[in-house]
């Protein structure tokens, strides 16, 4: 047992910190009150390398390494909640181009994914399939050589500025969830078209949108793995993401841990600095215990998959009791923070809205108990 990080874990960290700092932090509160995507954060992260890590080498990866994915998260995460779940987001396609796409597939869009040339997102959800993923009704079916798909997406992630899709649809719903396909479609394909962007909580520098398929025509080419696996698929993809949405939430519950401790230092009542309050430094004590906690569970997830191991339950747990953490700290942040942390001028309220989402996407905090639970009765 060894809780060390390796040198190039540390070099990652302080390479992202440096880039948070300087690129991400000084823009968090304006991009969330606008409502502004990071576009040039984003591309930054892809030319800088950040999203190369997992990566396969021969398509401009950096060979795999999980934990330091999950450090460039979290350290995201302890600035802006929004640019760390759009990267989270970004992986999940690249991710799964790089194990189940063809060699055309990898050389068409792997290196273009890994530099943020282009933003991927990943489009599952559906108005009536959103716990039940296999509840699919957008249908795909071949014609000749091309692939016709019909049906919506709902918030979707990136939604409206991704230029790559990866989209499940249904080839024969006679068989269920094995009747259930994945697609490269591409942005501008026609018969595809962006609908209703959302207007949400938290996350609000993210795009979130309804994608809609009218006769959208794709090449057969571009079916992404084999046909009738595109749920096994998903759910490979979202075991990996939620290892990413866990590290997302436990930068969250950091950045408002650090921010609190600043706060309570500066601010005095009764005379002395609030830090000094015994009832506050029990909750610091209690936030703190929960966010080591996470800490390992996020980190001993992205170990079990960089080790080739089984990790769906790990990553369930990780995501499940992160987001929760996340929650719980970033709740009391504003409480401590009294009036000024209900305040748009101190970051601890939208970290507190920020982290709302990670209890939700990429499978809610009932359907993590659901995959565990699975895991140990099967
Ligand atoms: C901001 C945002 C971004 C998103 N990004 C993406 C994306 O990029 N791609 C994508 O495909 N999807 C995305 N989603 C969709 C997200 O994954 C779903 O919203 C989520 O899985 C829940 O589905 P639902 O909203 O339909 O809720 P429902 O499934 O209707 O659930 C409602 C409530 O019932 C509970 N529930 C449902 N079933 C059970 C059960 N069996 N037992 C106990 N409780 C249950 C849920 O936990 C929840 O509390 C995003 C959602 C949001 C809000």
């Amino acid at each position: 047992m060894n809780f060390d990080f390796t040198n190039e874990q540390k070099m990652v960290r302080e390479a992202i910190r440096k880039f948070v700092e300087n690129e991400i932090a000084p823009i968090a509160a304006d991009i969330d009150a606008r409502h502004e995507f990071p576009m040039e954060n984003i591309k930054k992260l892809g030319q800088y390398g950040f999203f190369a890590i997992p990566f396969s080498t021969e398509y401009g990866g950096a060979g795999g390494d999980e934990i330091s994915k999950a450090i460039v998260l979290e350290e995201i995460g302890k600035k802006c909640g929004a640019t760390s779940g759009i990267s989270s987001v970004h992986y999940l396609p690249t991710m799964l181009v790089d194990k189940y796409g063809t060699k055309d597939q990898k050389e068409k869009y792997l290196n273009k994914l890994i530099t943020a040339e282009y933003i991927g997102a990943f489009a599952l959800t559906e108005p009536s399939a959103g716990s039940d993923a296999s509840n699919v009704q957008t249908t795909a079916v071949l014609d000749g050589d091309e692939y016709v798909l019909n049906g919506t997406k709902c918030f979707i992630s990136n939604g409206g500025v991704a230029d790559f899709y990866i989209v499940l649809a249904m080839t024969d719903k006679s068989k269920g969830i094995k009747g259930i396909s994945a697609f490269i479609i591409e942005k501008d394909t026609p018969g595809f078209s962006i609908g209703k962007i959302e207007d949400k909580l938290g996350i609000c520098a993210s795009a979130t949108a309804e994608l809609i398929f009218e006769n959208c025509k794709i090449p057969k080419e571009n079916l992404l793995g084999k046909e009738g696996r595109g749920f096994i698929l998903s759910m490979v993809g979202l075991d990996s993401g939620r290892i990413g949405m866990a590290s997302q939430a436990l930068g969250l519950a950091e950045g408002a841990m650090e921010e609190t401790v600043k706060y309570l230092k500066e601010r005095e009542q009764f005379g002395k600095p609030l830090i000094k309050m015994q009832g506050l430094q029990w909750y610091l004590a209690e936030m703190e215990t929960k966010i080591e906690a996470a800490r390992g569970l996020v980190y001993k997830a992205a170990y079990l998959k960089q080790t080739g191991k089984p990790y769906t339950k790990e990553a369930a747990i990780a995501k499940l009791f992160a987001s929760e953490v996340a929650m719980f700290v970033t709740h009391k942040a504003v409480q401590m923070h009294g009036g000024y942390g209900f305040m748009k001028e101190y970051p601890v309220e939208r970290m507190m809205r920020d982290a709302k989402i990670t209890e939700i996407y990429e499978g809610t905090s009932e359907i993590m108990k659901i995959v565990i639970a699975n895991q140990i009765t099967r």
